[in-house]
C-alpha cells in the first residue's frame, strides 16, 4: 500500500498572510488538492501533518526575546528561532481548506514546548513519537510520497525519518517549497544522498 504525506499545509506557512510564510507556498494548495483527489482513486492513503504549538513554544523567538530567524538554544540543542506560528486553535494553525477534506488522518506535532518537531514521525530529539509510523504500519504502507511545506525543514526531516524507518520514500519535488533558496538546494542534495527518490507529480498521475 502507498501513502501520500502532506506536510504542514497550514495558513501560517502560506503567503501572503502566514506568520511564517514560505515563498511560493500559495501555489501548492490547489495542486496538492488535485493530486489528493487523483491518488485517492488509485487507492492511496492520504495523511497530513499539522504543526500544533502551545503558546510560548520554545521554538518561538519571542519566547527567548530574540529576533526571529536567528539561532538560539532549546533544551541544550541549537534551535532556529521562528516567528510565532501555528499556535493551537489559531487560524494560522488550521490546515488549508482545499486540502483538509482529503486527509484521512491528521498527525499533530510540536506540542511539547521544550522541543521542536520538524519530522512528522518524531520530535527533533527523536524521543516523542507522533504515532505516524504506527498509523502507516497499521495500514500496511510500504511506500510513501511526501509533499508540502517547508522543503528545507519539515518535509526534509519527514523524508529522512521515513527512510530510516525503511519506507520506500519519494519526495514530490514540484509540490514542495523551501524557506530559503539555498536551503531547498541543500535539502534536495541531502535527500538524494540518503536514498530518497525525487519524483515529479506528473509521474505519479500516469
Ligand atoms: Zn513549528
Amino acid at each position: 500500500m502507498k501513502a501520500l504525506i502532506v506536510v504542514d499545509l497550514q495558513y501560517d506557512f502560506v503567503p501572503p498572510d502566514g506568520k511564517l510564510a514560505v515563498p511560493g507556498g500559495a501555489e501548492l494548495p490547489e495542486k496538492i488538492s488535485n493530486l489528493c483527489e487523483a491518488l485517492k482513486k488509485k487507492g492511496f492513503l492520504i495523511v497530513g501533518t499539522q504543526d500544533w504549538h502551545p503558546r510560548n513554544h520554545g521554538s518561538f523567538a519571542s519566547t527567548h526575546s530574540k529576533p526571529p530567524f536567528t539561532m538560539g538554544e532549546l533544551s541544550g540543542a541549537p534551535q532556529m528561532l521562528w516567528p510565532d506560528h501555528c499556535v493551537q486553535e489559531s487560524k494560522g494553525a488550521e490546515l488549508d481548506s482545499l486540502v483538509k477534506g482529503h486527509l484521512e488522518k491528521v498527525i499533530q506535532k510540536g506540542t511539547n514546548p521544550a522541543v521542536d518537531s520538524y519530522s512528522g514521525f518524531f520530535d527533533n530529539n527523536k524521543n516523542g513519537d507522533t504515532g505516524l509510523n504506527d498509523y502507516l504500519q497499521a495500514n500496511n504502507i510500504k511506500k510513501v510520497y511526501v509533499c508540502g511545506l517547508a522543503l528545507d525543514y519539515c518535509v526534509k526531516f519527514t523524508c529522512l525519518d521515513a527512510v530510516a524507518l525503511h519506507y520506500d520514500t519519494n519526495l514530490i519535488t514540484d509540490l514542495c517549497r523551501a524557506v530559503t533558496v539555498q536551503g531547498g538546494i541543500d535539502a534536495l542534495k541531502e535527500l538524494k544522498l540518503k536514498k530518497v527518490k525525487l519524483v515529479d507529480s506528473k509521474e505519479l498521475l500516469k
